[in-house]
């Protein structure tokens, strides 16, 4: 088979056993890779009861269509298992080297399956899989490992790693590659920890075949010869995606102190021009790309070692930074690497953390919680101080160390309506009081509040943004083309900045595999893969669909004070509009749950059987679902 490994390589941690099979070019075609090949096995596989910290839980590892291929920037990797943070469907993918040197190994899929005994880290070299003692690195952070690993093995094999947080199970840990590149969401990382794996290091020197390697040569040269004068080119490779944090506050979506407000004040200090003038060492690049919008970067603060980092990129600006009220780049910096190397996701380790300054603000939790320590806005020795509790799950760290709905529910007095996440995952860096759209692509996305599953900012401000008409089939849109970039595997800043086409990306495919593959066959995909994890998600935490889309109240019902969405709001019924249709366009029912008709269209009747077994299949909707799920506008997409 042209453009894939050719292997599915399964391991038992328990009992040390591999087993190698062929990868099905009828599977490769139907779920395209990463986000689709976890998916289905993920659904197939995994008992719905299962905890996702326990054996039963699958941990999977799979690069997509484009991984590793002549396409351009083909570098991603995809991660998957059940959510510990969402107790759903959970899929989460990292740029960097990795997931090539995978392809040239020869695999598609690694299943890992069961606990091992003791931990052990995945060695790979070509046809030699071995799991390997790692004893003497249990306890290291994350990119503190990756240097020693890098050291005992050799700079040739790439790695990926967990830290602490990983090892303690902590709700939103996660994976990190080429010593900055991360796997951040859904808590993979704390799933990986609980199999006792500590590591993964791959080399891969094998050739990937090519079916049409001159057209393919010629598709990616055009297109890096197109690309290279395009004027979104210099200010990406200057500031990576950190330029975008000065557009944030003009347009009021910047969250500031746990999304108080969408205006920072002090947002120059923690800007991409702050970030290039103060703390760039270089640029950096994922493999096969030429944009590098990747920042290595050193953080000096007084009284506390020079450390170094990738990043730090926008959403750990927006959710370490403005969310956690500083005002120093770095600070943001430093709170990157202190993450990082704990190996917590910055996204949901800064929403949580600024949501526990707001805990600490209101009186909430206090010093006694705190072992004697403040957690006050933008003091970075107290945020170092807290996640350190949250890594290590101690004292108060382990009631926020499942994520800022657990500890809402813990914690009581009201905190859930000011806990900024949706299905139990923290809100990346957008406040959506002025965006609608968006916030309607956080409620109903699979893995929860996560702008990789549909950003729809700009189609906010095309569509208009005090109005909610005309917004759920946009997003129907966006939740299918943006996640095909995490199933092909390919980088999507390509697409949202470059403007090259997802047609163009499918060319690549054709190129690579002789398949006679196209966009629309695509996105039946993706809208497959949607419905399949929706159905995931309802079998594991019961139905109606309905009562998972929930949007918390600030978002809802306060109003922006400060800035230029000041007074903003989306308001209830707005949002209740929304949903209803959302559901429509979807061919759902108005529970949210999906129907016969919708499912069998899209090849998945024995779901829809399932469904209805439990309950959970939606009522037939008078008059048929609608022909076209979703509707395409031109969004410029990030
Ligand atoms: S644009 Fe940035 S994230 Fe995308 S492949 Fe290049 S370096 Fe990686």
């Amino acid at each position: 088979m042209y453009g894939f490994g050719g292997t599915v390589l399964r391991i038992n941690l328990e009992t040390g056993e591999i087993r190698r099979s062929p990868t099905p070019e009828s599977f490769a075609r139907e779920w395209l890779g990463a986000r689709g090949f976890v998916a289905k096995t993920i659904y197939d596989e995994v008992p719905r009861n299962a905890d996702p910290l326990g054996p039963e839980n699958l941990f999977i590892v799979a690069p997509g269509v484009l991984t590793g291929s002549f396409a351009p920037c083909g570098s991603k990797l995809g991660f998957g298992c059940v959510s510990p943070l969402t107790n759903g469907h959970a899929d989460s993918n990292m740029g960097g080297h990795l997931g090539p040197e995978i392809k040239y190994a020869g695999y598609d899929m690694i299943v890992l399956e069961r606990i091992s005994p003791k931990p052990v880290y995945l060695f790979i070299d070509d046809d030699a899989v071995e799991l390997r003692p790692a004893e003497q690195y249990w306890g290291m952070g994350s990119l503190d490992l990756e240097a020693r690993m890098k050291k005992d093995l050799g700079e040739d094999f790439q790695i990926a790693t967990i830290g602490p947080a990983g090892e303690n199970g902590v709700g939103f840990a996660c994976i990190t590659h080429d010593f900055g590149r991360q796997a951040g969401r859904c808590g993979v990382g704390a799933v990986m920890g609980s199999k006792r794996l500590k590591a993964i290091a791959v080399r891969g020197t094998k050739s990937l075949a090519v079916h049409d390697l001159p057209g393919l040569t010629k598709h990616t040269y055009d297109i890096i010869q197109r690309t290279k004068p395009h004027p979104n080119m210099e200010p990406w490779q200057k500031y990576g995606t950190a330029l975008f944090v000065s557009w944030a506050n003009e347009h009021g979506c910047f969250p500031s102190r746990n999304f108080q407000t969408t205006y920072h004040e002090g947002w120059e200090g923690i800007s991409g021009e702050k970030l290039a003038e103060e703390v760039l060492v270089t640029h950096k690049a994922c493999f096969g790309c030429w944009m590098n919008c990747g920042k290595y970067s050193r953080a000096r603060i007084p009284g506390k070692p020079d450390t170094y980092l990738e990043g730090p990129e926008y959403e750990t600006i927006a959710l370490c930074g403005g969310s956690c009220g500083m005002t120093d780049i770095h600070h943001v910096a430093y709170a990157n690497y202190l993450c990082d190397n704990l190996g917590l996701d910055t996204m949901s380790g800064g929403n949580v953390t600024g949501f526990a300054m707001e805990c600490y603000e209101r009186g909430i939790i206090t010093k006694d919680d705190l072992e004697g320590h403040e957690l006050r806005w933008g003091n970075i020795d107290d945020f170092e101080h807290f996640v350190g509790m949250i890594a290590a799950r101690r004292g108060i760290g382990e009631l926020f160390s499942h994520g800022t709905r657990a500890a809402a529910q813990k914690l009581g007095r009201g905190t859930i309506e000011f806990a900024e996440q949706a299905k139990g995952m923290e809100f990346s860096g957008y406040d959506t009081r002025w965006y609608s759209a968006q916030l309607l692509s956080y409620c109903t996305a699979d893995i929860g509040a996560h702008h990789n599953r549909s950003w729809a900012i700009t189609a906010d401000i095309e569509l208009g943004q005090d109005t909610p008409v005309g917004k759920a089939p946009v997003v129907i849109y966006l939740q299918h083309i943006r996640p095909l970039f995490d199933t092909w595997c390919c980088c999507r800043l390509f697409w949202g900045e470059l403007d090259v086409t997802p047609e163009e990306h499918v060319d690549a495919v054709r190129h690579l595999t002789g398949w006679d593959i196209t966009i629309e066959e695509c996105m039946l995909t993706s809208e497959r893969i949607w419905n399949l994890t929706r159905a995931h998600y309802l079998e594991r935490n019961g139905g109606p669909g309905r009562k998972h889309d929930v949007a918390p109240l600030r978002q809802l019902e306060e109003r922006i004070p400060t800035g230029p969405a000041e007074g903003r709001k989306v308001g209830t019924e707005n949002f209740e509009y929304m949903l209803n249709d959302y559901y429509a366009n979807r061919g759902w029912d108005a529970e949210g749950n999906p129907t016969r008709e919708v499912l069998e269209t899209l090849g998945l009747p024995r779901i829809a059987d399932r469904l209805e077994k439990l309950g959970l299949l939606g009522k037939p909707i008078p008059g048929g679902i609608p022909k076209v799920r979703g509707q395409k506008l031109k969004p410029k997409a990030m």
